[in-house]
Order: C-alpha cells, then sequence, then structure tokens
C-alpha cells in the first residue's frame, strides 16, 4: 500500500490550534491583553465593536516589535518568551506557547503596527486567514496595535454559533476584569463601540477592586494576608452578608494570573462555613504567589487551570488564613460568648 500520511500545511495546523486557544471573541481579548502586559506596557487600551464580532483592538505602550519580530510573531510556535523546555516551569510571562497570534491569524482579518524605542520607523502587517496581505514601513508611536476584525471569518459553524453582542460583551468584560485586577498598576481603558466604558488609573489592588466594581465594593472587603514557605496570600474576601446566589466576585491570581480552581475555591467556602447559607457564594479577590517551579500551567491552551505540586497544604493554609481573616474583623457573628 501506497504511504498516505501527509503533514497538513501551516494555515491549516493554525486553524486547527485557533478551535482551541480561541472559543470567541473574548479569548482574543485575553491573547491580546496578555501580550501588551507581557511587552511591559503602562497603558494598555482595548477597543471593541459589537461584543468583538467585528473589531477587537488591544493597543499598548510596551516594547514593541523589530520589522523581523513582527512578522515572525504570526508564525506557530514562535515566541521570546521561553527557550528552552525547563523554562516552563520559571514563567515570569502571561505567554509561553507561542500560538495565540498564529492561531488569530487563521481565523480573523489580522492587522499590526509594532515599533520598539530603536526603530525610528514602524511595521504595518496585514494577515487574513495566515494569508500576508502586506507588510509595510509606516510611522507609529512606540508600542503595539494588534486589530482583529471578522472573527471566524472563514469558519461559517464557528461564526454562526457566536451568541448576541450582549453576551460576547458580557464574556469581554470578565476577561477585561481579570486581566485588570492581576494587574492594578497598569492602567486600562476600555471602548465599546465608541464609548469609553472603563477607565482605570493605574493603582494599589484595593483601588483596583474599587474602580472596576464600584465604591460600594470598598465596604465590603477585608484584607487577607499570610506569609508561608508554600504560598504568599494577599488580596481580599468580602464580608459573609455581601455572599451572593450568583457566581462572579470569586478571582484567584496565581504568580498575577487568573486561574479557576474548584479545589481552592472549596477551601474558601469551607472557611466561610456557618457564616454563609450553604447556595450562596462568597466573594473574594486572593492573589497567591507561590515558587514558578512549584505549579504547572500547560495544562490547557487557553492558560487558566494551574496544577500545584502540593494541592493539600495549599488547600489548608488557604482556608486557615481566610478563617483567620474573618475573625480578626469580627465577622463572625458572636455566638459562643457565654461559654
Ligand atoms: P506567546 O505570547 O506565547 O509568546 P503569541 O503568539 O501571543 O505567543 O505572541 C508571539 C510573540 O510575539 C511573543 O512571544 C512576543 O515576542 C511577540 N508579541 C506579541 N504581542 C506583542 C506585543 N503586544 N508587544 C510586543 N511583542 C509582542
Ligand atoms: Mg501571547
Amino acid at each position: 500500500m501506497a504511504d498516505i500520511i501527509q503533514l497538513l500545511p501551516d494555515h491549516v495546523a493554525n486553524q486547527i490550534a485557533a478551535g482551541e486557544v480561541v472559543q470567541r471573541p473574548a479569548s482574543v481579548v485575553k491573547e491580546l491583553m496578555e501580550n501588551a502586559i507581557d511587552a511591559g506596557a503602562s497603558t494598555v487600551k482595548l477597543i471593541i465593536k459589537e461584543g468583538g464580532k467585528t473589531l477587537i483592538q488591544v493597543i499598548d505602550d510596551g516594547v514593541g516589535m523589530s520589522a523581523t519580530d513582527a512578522r515572525l510573531s504570526f508564525e506557530r510556535h514562535a515566541t521570546s518568551k521561553i527557550r528552552k523546555a525547563e523554562d516552563l516551569f520559571n514563567l515570569n510571562t502571561n505567554g509561553f506557547r507561542g500560538e495565540a497570534l498564529a492561531s488569530i491569524a487563521a481565523i480573523a482579518h489580522v492587522e499590526m503596527q509594532s515599533r520598539t524605542e530603536e526603530d525610528e520607523v514602524a511595521t504595518h502587517i496585514r494577515i487574513e486567514g495566515s494569508k500576508v496581505i502586506s507588510q509595510e514601513v509606516t510611522v507609529a508611536p512606540k508600542g503595539t496595535s494588534m486589530m482583529v476584525k471578522n472573527l471566524f471569518f472563514n469558519i461559517p459553524a464557528r461564526r454562526n454559533f457566536l451568541k448576541s453582542t450582549q453576551v460576547e460583551l458580557r464574556h469581554i468584560i470578565d476577561e477585561f476584569h481579570r486581566v485588570a485586577l492581576a494587574h492594578p498598576s497598569i492602567s486600562f481603558h476600555f471602548y465599546n463601540n465608541g464609548n469609553e466604558i472603563f477607565n482605570l488609573p493605574s493603582s494599589n489592588d484595593r483601588q483596583r477592586i474599587v474602580n472596576v466594581f464600584g465604591g460600594k465594593t470598598n465596604e465590603k472587603l477585608v484584607p487577607v494576608k499570610e506569609e508561608t514557605q508554600v504560598v504568599t496570600i494577599s488580596g481580599f474576601i468580602c464580608k459573609p452578608e455581601f455572599s451572593k446566589k450568583s457566581r462572579g466576585e470569586q478571582f484567584f491570581f496565581v504568580n498575577n494570573r487568573y486561574i479557576k480552581s474548584p479545589y481552592l475555591h472549596h477551601a474558601i467556602v469551607a472557611a466561610f462555613d456557618g457564616l454563609i447559607k450553604k447556595d450562596s457564594y462568597p466573594g473574594y479577590f486572593l492573589y497567591l504567589t507561590v515558587d514558578p517551579g512549584s505549579i504547572d500551567i500547560n495544562i490547557h491552551p487557553t492558560k487558566t487551570e494551574v496544577k500545584f505540586d502540593d494541592e493539600h497544604t495549599l488547600y489548608a493554609i488557604l482556608r486557615s488564613t481566610v478563617k483567620h481573616s474573618l475573625g480578626q474583623f469580627n465577622v463572625i457573628p458572636a455566638l459562643d460568648f457565654d461559654q
């Protein structure tokens, strides 16, 4: 029998990878904002139209890219963030897989402008469905602007699967919150259909939370602080009386990355045991810092799950730290005064 196996062309491989990385417009927002942060931006601007279906643009004032790097950034497995496998366990960047831009460019119309400090001119690249349409020299400020239009233009099944503009906008706002909360010292602007809906100046953890969720949030917050050999914990929990029936204000950040962890969530719920109703969720904004060598982030292409070396210890520390904070701020009802 004749040989039948072939290597897939790059644009096909990219489109397949895109299926995992880009579920909806919010995934693009996440990847572009993370790149802006990795580039050392101090101001990040997010501009979207129609829930990101027609336009997503992220503008940063970070380090920018040379002409060669700008072109290379759209190749699969092209990254400036790791060099060798061991680097995966010493990450201090959001990105490391080198596949976001290649994936996005495979399924959208993309326009990038970028300039480094040293370069006198900027690079302007247009790519559609992995095909480079043009690469020109242009004039632009230092930093990078990535414009993504017509997401899933070449995958009708995915395009039709997108939800209403309102729902997609909600998902984008959720991603925006996560990134903005993870990086309080960076200033963020968010424009939806031409209106500025968020203007977050550079600030600290508490101010950022208040800026994102509104002035009333301030009185809800109980500080959490703990430093052990395994983990440093900072941030806030919300007083029990502010717990809600719906999920929403639950945030874990591990080494400045938003992560989802049902297991650690359970540790918080356990700490609130007896203080809130069984069917309500405590609010929390918890920043965990651990040795990068003790976690694995390369679990899923979206990088929102981590594997901890010692999950059980972390659970126990988290639970007792939160319990302690709740007690210290007298939010535990005085149940046993007469004992
Ligand atoms: P990763 O972030 O995993 O490295 P990406 O596909 O997201 O992969 O980006 C590829 C490379 O392009 C990055 O490693 C970085 O060098 C460069 N890059 C992407 N976005 C920016 C940006 N906003 N500013 C500067 N460089 C960028
Ligand atoms: Mg990236």
